[in-house]
């Protein structure tokens, strides 16, 4: 049997979970999948340079918006996305309020042609296990992070250690969650990973030996941006101008500038990002340092914008609010990476061959550090080991100015210790590169995988 394949995609509404999910609907649908991508208003509205694109190009993706029912869960109007939730009580209410697209989803399924063959969705969709179930169709799991996580995450749930790790977020509440998470997790039918056999073939190997299941790596995924206008709004409106941006780094001598950037959920309190500021200064490296809508506290505006930005002119670039961070990291004039460790942040530094100054802010991304500078050696840990409080009003330092500066000048610095980091990093690049082409393990792992669905195998499990 060779049918149209089918494949409904639910990300978390969460910038790090979604952006690589998008990033998969077009992979598969450029491969002649049809694919049912499941959002929100709020979050269609931002996704609009994504649904455009998808309609331009004429490939069969279809978004369907699904209300989400903020009023009743007690949410702000608009709190679509986990970047907007602002204290546990409304994370844990944006959880409990996600489950309930299950119902409205599963009616919109049954009426579309061709049926869908197969469920690829976030973790903590969990709900879609019920829902693929009840349509008779595999459900495959994604959680946006990377094998070595999924591993010993794995391992922790297994020996009830979770909440020994720094990163670890012990709410009673949010516990219940993993623990449903993952007991739908081990019903699935396989587990589908953003990266790629060559950075962590041995961690995959181990993982699918203990799970009994297929772990399919078909990463990294953002790779299959190419257009270069889409690149630069991957993701969200940027906030800078492109041509200026690109103008600035193509100012500066090649792998001489630092990228300092936190992903999108991560909060820096105004004390942490002036001591990031002096660090960056005091290093007299080169940088291009983003600092979220969030974290604008007026302190930090007023600094920023008396004397500081003046004073780093020459060689420094700040960028409030969302950056264009593909576009940048694959820019020549990027040497290093400052990441908080989020996968998807990682995936694109390595695919880009630059070496990281490692700062894990909370969960997973504790496990992300081990891998880039224990186990790749690519990475320079700032040596945070605490998770980085969330509450808004939070105004801890965890790094000085003087760790910052030392983990700088180590990173990008000349000598023989420097030298092998960056010329391991570009190894890694050019094989993050080699695998999605045509050839390579993740190109040949989504080929398969489409096949057994189209195949119709059985997917029932021992
Ligand atoms: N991102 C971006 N610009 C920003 C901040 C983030 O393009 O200013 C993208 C980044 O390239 C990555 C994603 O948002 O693809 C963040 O995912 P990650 O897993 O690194 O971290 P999270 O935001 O989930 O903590």
């Amino acid at each position: 049997m060779d049918a149209t394949a089918h494949f409904v995609l639910v990300p978390l509404m969460a910038q790090g979970h979604t952006i690589p999910m998008v990033d998969m609907a077009h992979l598969l649908a450029s491969r002649g999948v049809h694919v049912t991508f499941v959002t929100t208003p709020a979050n269609a509205s931002r996704m609009e340079s994504n649904i455009q694109r998808a309609r331009g190009s004429g490939l069969p993706i279809r978004f369907v918006s699904l209300r989400f029912p903020c009023e009743e869960f007690g949410l702000p109007q608009g709190c679509e996305n986990l970047d907007c939730v602002t204290s546990t009580e409304h994370a844990v209410a944006f959880l409990h309020a996600c489950r309930t697209l299950g119902g409205p989803l599963t009616s919109i399924l049954r009426q579309q042609n061709p049926p869908p063959s197969c469920v690829i969705s976030d973790t903590m969709q969990y709900w879609t296990g019920d829902m693929a179930r009840e349509l008779g169709i595999p459900r495959f799991m994604f959680s946006g992070s990377g094998g070595f996580s999924h591993l010993f995450s794995h391992l922790f749930h297994q020996n009830k250690s979770y909440d020994k790790f720094p990163g670890s977020l012990c709410l009673p509440e949010m516990a219940k969650f993993r623990e449903e998470m993952m007991e739908e997790d081990c019903r699935s039918d396989g587990v589908v990973v953003n990266t790629f056999s060559d950075l962590e073939a041995l961690c995959i190997d181990q993982y699918q030996e203990i799970i009994r299941k297929k772990v399919w790596t078909i990463g990294p995924m953002f790779l299959c941006n190419r257009d270069a206008a889409y690149i630069a709004a991957r993701g969200n409106k940027a906030s800078v101008d492109q041509e200026q941006c690109l103008r600035w780094l193509d100012s500066m001598q090649p792998t001489s500038v630092i990228y300092v950037s936190f992903g999108s959920l991560a909060r820096t309190s105004p004390s942490q990002v002036i001591e990031i500021g002096l660090g960056l200064e005091a290093s007299n490296c080169p940088f291009l340092w983003v600092v979220k809508a969030g974290n604008r506290s007026a302190e930090v505006e007023t600094w920023l914008s008396q004397g500081f930005e003046e004073r780093i002119s020459s060689r420094g670039l700040i960028i409030r609010g969302w950056a264009p961070q593909v576009m940048i990291l694959s820019h020549p004039a990027i040497g290093g990476f400052m990441t908080h460790c989020g996968w998807n942040s990682l995936l694109e530094g390595i695919a880009s061959g630059v070496p990281m100054i490692t700062w894990p802010h909370f969960a997973e991304q504790f496990l992300n550090e081990k891998l880039i500078v224990e186990v790749l050696r690519i990475g320079v840990a700032i040596g945070v080991k605490t998770r980085t409080p969330w509450a808004a009003d939070n105004d801890e330092v965890l790094v000085k100015k003087d760790d910052v500066v030392r983990a700088v000048s180590r990173l990008m610095g000349e000598g023989e210790e420097g030298e092998a980091r960056r010329n391991r990093s570009r190894e890694l690049g050019h094989k993050a590169r080699a695998a999605v082409e045509e050839g390579g393990s993740s190109f040949a792992n989504l080929t398969l995988l489409i096949q057994q669905i189209k195949d119709g195998i059985n997917w029932t499990k021992e």
